[in-house]
């Protein structure tokens, strides 16, 4: 059956064959992936995808793959957690955490746009990936670039947190350390992808690349039982996540596995020093103004998003809003999380947490609705943000009698 109609252009919706092509040749639009959801429905069901396997596979009916999968196999499916000491603390009634920091194999949601996109990129016979990188998408690219015996090249601003840059070396790339910000990385590869035949996951093969991310979105509608949660909160870079979610609750509407009536509001979250989506969102303004990036919240620092202007549309369309976090309620917000759920994530996950708490207590998300925060990468990649605020709270010799002492001194400090 073919499911696919190739792509289409998102602004004048032209159509093109599937190819490794992103711009609309007329407009200058992106394109995206057209499915045929009439030969879709009643042929995937909430019956089809429960026994698929436990990875993000199960949706493969509704990811652009013609044939088998080449990489990337355990992606996905990761936990989606009833986070109720965060509520207690938050004093909301539910609120869950769909923790994509323990995504297989790179800790973070990146892998499920690179699967798709290396797999796209076997497909269409290319034998070089490559990306321009906030960090987490260097690691994934290389990982997979490593399990399908292709070659890869990773561009990267060359001040990336080290966590980064090594838990990319590690799998063998050529990794480009570029002296820039990640917008002039962007624009670089652009240029490199126009001039050498290289699979850019996020460059040529965008289309391919963002439709992973609505996986993500499946299973959170899938994991609560094929319900939508009122409020989702997203953290933003280039803006990808937040749209591809949006598709994912849409199609299963379209599909029928989803009550037409859920209603699910979508939010932007961003850091201070580099949150030009969520601005447009407080300005009321489809316009995107640039910025140029400066926070801790690195794998999130473009200045220039790519998917902007949809993401903004987004929140829009489904009611919601968005809010910024400066750089000290980003650490707050990795240690909140971190001390009320157990779940240590990086400063992305500290924008979302951060940015869902000041949206509560300012009421625009109401405390007695359902709410999803997106965690979508691990702190042990990004320990450098928390070195200043950390530290042993006991350093004794090796004797219970100093051990005694030490603990008397601390019940004295805190009584
Ligand atoms: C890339 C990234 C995002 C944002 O993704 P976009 O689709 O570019 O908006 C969020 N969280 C983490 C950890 C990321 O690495
Ligand atoms: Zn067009």
């Amino acid at each position: 059956m073919e499911k696919l109609n190739g792509l289409r252009c998102r602004e004048c919706g032209r159509h093109y064959p599937a190819a490794p092509v992103h711009v609309c040749e007329f407009c200058f639009g992106p394109l995206e992936v057209d499915y045929r959801y009439d030969a879709l429905r009643g042929r995937v069901t909430r019956a089809s995808i429960e026994a698929g396997p436990p990875s993000m596979w199960r949706y493969k009916d509704l990811l652009p793959i013609d044939g088998d999968v080449a990489v990337g196999d355990h992606v996905g499916f990761t936990p989606l957690i009833r986070a109720k000491n965060l509520a207690d603390e938050l004093g909301c009634r539910e609120v869950w955490v769909k923790n994509d920091s323990v995504c297989h194999p790179s800790w973070s949601f990146k892998d499920r746009v690179v699967a798709v996109a290396v797999t796209k990129a076997r497909e269409f016979g290319f034998d070089t990936v490559a990306c321009a990188s906030t960090g987490n998408l260097a690691n994934s690219v290389a990982a997979h670039a490593a399990e399908g015996r292709l070659k890869s090249y990773i561009f990267i601003p060359a001040d990336l947190e080290q966590g980064k840059i090594l838990a990319t070396l590690v799998y063998n790339p050529t990794l480009v350390a570029v002296h820039g910000t990640y917008d002039e990385v962007n624009r670089l590869c652009s240029e490199i992808a126009d001039k050498y035949q290289w699979a850019f996951v996020n460059v040529n093969f965008r289309p391919y690349y963002s439709e992973g991310s609505k996986s993500y979105g499946f299973e959170i509608v899938e994991q609560l039982g094929w319900r939508a949660p009122a409020h989702i909160v997203v953290p933003c870079a280039g803006g990808s996540l937040i749209t591809k979610i949006w598709k994912a609750i849409k199609e299963l509407k379209t599909l029928g596995l989803l009550d037409e009536r859920d209603r699910t509001s979508m939010y932007a979250a961003q850091a201070l020093g580099c949150g030009p989506i969520v601005t447009m969102i407080k300005n009321d303004t489809d316009v995107l103004v640039p910025v140029r990036p400066n926070t801790i919240a690195k794998s999130l620092a473009i200045g220039n998003p790519a998917d902007g202007y949809y993401a903004y549309k987004v929140t829009k369309e489904s009611g919601g809003s968005g809010e910024h976090a400066t750089d000290e309620e980003i650490v707050e917000g990795m240690l909140l999380l971190a001390r009320t759920e157990g779940i240590f994530t990086e400063t992305a996950g500290g924008v979302t947490v951060a940015a869902a708490k000041k949206l509560i207590e300012r009421g625009v998300i109401p405390r007695d609705e359902s709410i999803v925060l997106c965690i979508t990468g691990n702190g042990l990649k990004t320990p450098d943000s928390l070195q200043d605020r950390l530290k042993a709270q006991v350093s004794i010799k090796p004797s219970l009698s100093a051990f005694d002492r030490a603990l008397a001194d601390l019940k004295s400090q805190t009584s």
